[in-house]
Order: C-alpha cells, then structure tokens, then sequence
C-alpha cells in the first residue's frame, strides 16, 4: 500500500502544529482550530524559551523556516533525498513531534519529492531522534488526520485533561481560571 492509497483525507486546513497537537490534547487542537492560539501571545516561559531556541538553533542553516502548503519546516538539508529537521525544546512531547515530521514527509511525499526521513532536534539536552516515514506509518497517519478532521469539525468543546499535566500548558489560564 502506497502513501497515495492509504492518505485520501483533505489536509487543505490541517498544520503541523495541529498535527502535533492531536497527540498532545485534543482540546488543545480545537481551540487552536477556532483560532486561539495562545502559543504566540502567552507570557508562558515555556513557550518564550522555545522561541529563543528557534531563533538561536541552528542560525546558519541555509533552507530554513520553508513554508509549505500549511506547514512550516524548520529547515530542509539536501543529500541522496531531502531531509526534513525540526527543532524542539524538550522531548515531553516525543511522540507528537514524531508524528509532526513524519506529516511534513508525507507532505513533501506527495509533492513528488524524494523524501522519507529526517531528524528531531533536541538542542537543550543535546539529543537528537532520526524519524523515517515507514509504509506502516500511512494508516496510523490516515487515521490521526482523520481524527483531527473529526475534532475539529466538532461543535463541542472537548473535555479537559487531568489538571496535573496541564500546568506548563500555554491554554492552563483559559481552561482553569
Ligand atoms: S490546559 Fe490541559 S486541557 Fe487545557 S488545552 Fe492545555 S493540556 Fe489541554
């Protein structure tokens, strides 16, 4: 089964944050869906330390901050294919960041791109994760955009997480106030 098989669901509106965000809370990407995005206006320390990491990490990479249909990519290295690099603050949220890159290699995929791997950055503890987009990974794929097109679509609320792995959480205020 090729990527082309398994990936029919429109990915016209869905980002790579909201990608991520899928993994992380769900309430999280439905209100990052209407619009709140709390990421880019908090005062959280959390999110002002992952700004200065991105603006500071790897600063003398030529293809850098590549927009790309709805996604942005951190920046683009060329060998015997295109591979994709992100740069992350922490790896709490592993998973999601997996799921992330390997959006942006479907992504790229389906432009024709030569492209099925890439790397996650973690600069602050000097650590890094090789990411490939397996065949196995299209239906796990499918069905996250899938997933995220339901939510999304969704006119309730989604339910909040339990409090205590909410608290560096940009939306804490909006959701526990
Ligand atoms: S505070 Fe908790 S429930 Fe609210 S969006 Fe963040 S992670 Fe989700």
């Amino acid at each position: 089964m090729n990527s082309e098989d398994s990936l029919d669901i429109s990915q016209s509106h869905i980002t790579g944050t909201m990608v991520a965000y899928y993994y992380i809370c769900h309430r999280k990407l439905w209100l990052f869906s209407k619009g709140l995005n709390l990421e880019n206006v908090s005062g959280n320390v959390d999110v002002i330390k992952g700004k200065i990491l991105h603006e500071n990490s790897f600063a003398r990479e030529t293809n850098r901050d590549i927009d790309f249909d709805t996604v942005k990519i951190d920046f683009l290295r060329f060998g015997d294919q295109v591979y994709v690099h992100e740069v992350k603050k922490s790896k709490k949220f592993e998973e999601a960041h997996i799921w992330q890159l390997k959006y942006y290699i479907h992504l790229l995929q389906q432009k024709g791109i030569n492209c099925s791997a890439g790397v996650i950055h973690y600069p602050s503890s000097m650590r890094k994760i090789d990411v490939e987009l397996k065949n196995g990974d299209h239906p796990l794929l499918a069905r996250a955009l899938e997933g995220i097109a339901k939510i999304t679509k969704n006119p309730n609320l989604p339910p909040k997480k339990q409090k205590k792995v909410c608290s560096r959480c940009a939306y804490f205020d909006f959701c526990y106030a």
